[in-house]
């Protein structure tokens, strides 16, 4: 497969910040060893789009916030959450990207999961599956066709953000090489299948020679 990016391709560069690093308050295993990689896509990438995990204290995937276990669920309005340590809160070092990740040509930060209580794993929708971010309409707007998502973690913000580019009507990759899983609870394995089968395609770096 080759999928040399052409002008009408962007890169989705999901929640590559310190948090989700190594020694972070949410630790993705590895996760800061696909910076390089990431960053040799956003070299390739004339179109450059990064999200931002961004939750308010008190936040309501937090564990604390509900005196709950970390990595239990709870049943909310909009269906089950997982709920997570405290995490990417605004401001603080650990929302910050990790510091190697070539941010600078990046044209747009979609920041998410600002509103008490919705997270928000998508780049598209917040997890009510209703609310829009606003990066469907910037794609649009700007006639860009297939979406490539990288990032942390691959069974939740990067699986979710490639399902809804296919919903929103675009081609959609998920570059493997360039993601670390949580894999909590089988949540690696039924995220590639659900990929799968919304019609995601799975690539490699290699692939964007
Ligand atoms: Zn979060």
């Amino acid at each position: 497969m080759s999928t040399k990016p052409s002008d009408k391709d962007v890169l989705v560069v999901v929640d590559v910040q310190n948090d989700f690093c190594g020694g972070g308050a949410l630790e993705v295993r590895g996760g800061e060893e696909i910076v390089p990689a990431v960053n040799a896509l956003i070299g390739k990438f004339d179109h450059v789009v990064f999200t931002q995990d961004w939750h308010p204290p008190g936040h309501g995937s937090f564990a604390s916030t509900h005196n709950a276990q970390m990595f239990s669920a709870i049943n909310v309005s909009y269906g089950i959450q997982t709920l997570w340590p405290n995490h990417c809160v605004q401001g603080t070092p650990g929302s910050d990207f990790h510091p190697d990740l070539k941010t600078t040509t990046g044209e747009l930060i979609i920041r998410k999961g600002f509103r008490k209580e919705v997270d928000s794993y998508s780049a598209f929708f917040e997890n009510d599956q209703l609310t829009q971010t606003g990066l469907k309409g910037y794609l649009n707007e700007r006639g860009l066709e297939r979406v490539h998502v990288c990032g942390l973690a691959i069974d939740f913000c990067v699986a979710f953000s490639a399902i809804d580019a296919v919903r929103c009507g675009f081609e959609s990759f998920v570059v493997e090489d360039a993601c670390r899983a949580i894999d909590v609870d089988g949540s690696l394995e039924h995220a590639k299948a659900m990929m799968l089968k919304t019609g995601v395609k799975m690539a490699a770096s290699a692939d964007y020679a």
